[in-house]
């Protein structure tokens, strides 16, 4: 997965086995879903097991899912919940928690049905990340993260599934999965697709809306980008060249270690984040697609840059946990789920490898790479750095670590790095990351799991004797990484001077601007300010009330960010704020924001042996 905190990017992921889309011959578990006869924003959902031999059977909509790495509990959606014979009589249901249901006469039973209704616009999305969570808008979007709507019977989740949706003519299904065969239905149609165990159906979301999709070929892989802008501001085509280039970028990185074929982009712009739409933006990783929230609000060359950002990590998690990954992550239990301790390998190294990649494709310059990693430095201090991350990730459930799981993406990375260049310093340059990735793919692969505390000496074994050492002082131990000695191996040091900065945040756990209880925007008074601040002539203290025109407080602060990634360098801006209770009228220009503190720089007088090792890092 990855997120964005306020205008920043996080991403999630998924496991299991490689969803075969051929004919599957068993007699499957039918789940139907109805989106032609609304109700009240709710959709039927019916599951019919086939037959049943057990005397009384549980079942369960997920409680969580692969990727989130939170407690979700998608059964608060369901309502109505109905076991029925074959004959349509109802039979008895006990509800057993939120998320689960005992029939206790299985042996009568023809089917479950339920009322689903969708989080999107729940208040708060009822703390469910939006790119996990689900849409219903009647008629014109349904975004079908299926494990927000089909459940499973206990003890049968390796059989087939039969997925039948009824839609409205003129909605098109974008997911990476092929319709097996479309039917005529009353006031639509009905979309069949086939998935080969319950992982597939939560592997594979579909999101219907009108058609609006872009297709291009990388090599032997077709990509798809589905795009659903409620206000027709974007299509598909505006970030078809941006996405191609990624991905083709992505692909020459990767060489021969990836074989998808297929791969779907599902995006969904929202309108109006936080007031009845989706609120959390970034995106979920899956097999072969992944689902991407975004506001249609931001710009387009902004849009572009976090979709280059967030689609590039949900891509290289088919490296991993997609394709290397342990017993937990294997064998995920949707309603008791353990959790693997090497969150380091499965979000920090697939979010270092999204912004290595670019450095290393030329698409972003050396110096972009290295304010990049030494803004992950700073952001990560706000959490306790002598955590051992092992220890992080196998709790990361737990109330006392969920809100550390920000840092995957800050020094999970950082750990990628600094391995990195460890393994480039060993090897003479001859092996990175990506070389250890590929042996482990080799080693282990999508269909082999290991087990969670043979990983490390796997990777000393397929490495060097010294890798040990770092996994024991710096992962699973309570050392804080001393990046200047890493730094320093490839001619780089932290230098005093200006650093680029966004208008509202220092970094990305940082924003210069906080809430009052009155529910205002106010700057900060605990920070130095960025040159934005004193160039516009607001002080800390002040109350933001409105820019250009249009009012801000606590209900919109998320348009504040989005709107300010559109802000151009030498625009008009006009600022009202509230000073000591008076109201100010402050115009100025735009100017590019920046902060005085430690930046990452080469070294003037990098010997050949740094100079060599850090090409061979960022280059090789
Ligand atoms: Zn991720």
């Amino acid at each position: 997965m990855k997120k964005i905190i306020f205008a920043l990017a996080v991403t999630a992921s998924i496991f299991g086995c490689k969803p075969a889309q051929n004919t599957v011959s068993e007699q499957p578990i039918i789940a139907t879903l109805d989106l032609v006869n609304v109700q009240d924003d709710k959709v039927m959902v019916t599951v019919d097991p086939g037959d049943i031999t057990a005397e009384e059977i549980l079942f369960y909509i997920p409680k969580t899912v692969p990727g989130t790495y939170s407690t979700s509990n998608y059964g608060q959606f369901a309502e109505d919940f109905k076991a029925y014979d074959k004959k349509g009589n109802e039979l008895a249901v006990v509800a057993k928690d939120v998320n689960s249901w005992q029939i206790p006469d299985a042996a009568r039973l023809d089917k479950v049905s339920y009322w689903m209704n969708d989080s999107f616009d729940q208040k708060g999305e009822s703390g469910i990340y939006s790119m996990a969570g689900t849409n219903i808008k009647e008629g014109e979007n349904y975004m079908l993260n299926l494990h927000g709507f089909v459940g499973y019977f206990e003890n049968m989740m390796e059989k087939p599934y039969r997925l039948e949706v009824i839609r409205p003519d003129g909605l098109f299904p974008g997911s990476a999965l092929t319709v097996t065969e479309t039917l005529a239905a009353p006031k639509g149609q009905k979309d069949i697709f086939s998935m080969h165990r319950y992982f597939e159906v939560t592997d594979n979301p579909i999101m219907y809306a009108t058609a609006d999709t872009a297709t291009f070929k990388v090599e032997n892989m077709d990509v798809l980008l589905h795009i659903y802008s409620p206000n027709d501001v974007y299509t598909a085509q505006d970030f078809k060249p941006a996405m191609e280039k990624m991905v083709r970028a992505q692909k020459s990185f990767l060489g021969e270690i990836d074989e998808t074929n297929k791969y779907a982009i599902l995006l969904y712009l929202s309108a109006t984040p936080g007031e009845g739409d989706a609120g959390n933006f970034g995106a979920l990783e899956h097999h072969t697609s992944t689902v991407v929230v975004m506001p249609e609000t931001m710009g387009k060359e902004a849009l572009i840059s976090s979709l280059t950002d967030i689609v590039s990590h949900e891509f290289f998690h088919i490296l991993t946990p997609l394709g290397v990954h342990s017993e937990e992550v294997h064998y995920f239990d949707y309603n008791d789920p353990e959790m693997s301790q090497h969150l380091w390998l499965y979000e920090g190294v697939t979010e270092y490898f999204a912004n290595l990649f670019q450095v290393n494709q030329g698409l972003i310059s050396n110096q972009d790479f290295y304010d990049r990693m030494n803004e992950k430095i700073t952001s990560s201090k706000v959490f306790d750095d002598t955590v051992p991350f092992t220890v992080m990730s196998e709790n990361i459930l737990e109330d006392k670590y969920q809100d550390s799981y920000y840092n995957v993406y800050l020094k999970g990375a950082l750990i990628g790095m600094a391995l990195d260049i460890r393994l480039r310093e060993l090897s003479n340059g001859e092996m990175g990351l990506l070389d250890l990735m590929k042996k482990l793919t080799d080693k282990y692969g999508k269909d082999r799991p290991f087990k969670d505390e043979e990983l490390v000496s796997t990777i000393v074994d397929l490495t060097y004797p010294e890798i040990q050492t770092f996994f024991d002082t710096y992962v699973s131990g309570s050392t804080p990484i001393p990046y200047n000695t890493f730094f320093k191996k490839v001619g780089l040091e932290m230098r005093e001077g200006e650093i680029p900065v966004d208008y509202f945040l220092q970094d990305q756990a940082t924003p210069y601007i906080t809430i009052n209880a009155a529910g205002d925007i106010v700057v900060r008074d605990d920070l130095t300010l960025s040159t934005f601040f004193s160039h516009v002539g607001i002080k800390p203290g002040d109350i933001i009330k409105s820019i250009n025109g249009k009012t801000y407080n606590v209900e919109n602060i998320y348009d504040l960010i989005s709107d300010s990634v559109n802000w151009e360098v030498g625009e008009d801006i006009t600022v009202t704020i509230v000073r000591n209770g008076e109201e100010k009228i402050q115009k100025s220009k735009v100017i590019e924001p920046m902060s005085r503190g430690l930046r990452l720089v080469e070294l003037m007088n990098a010997d050949g042996e740094q100079m060599e090792l850090r090409h061979s890092w960022l280059k090789s």
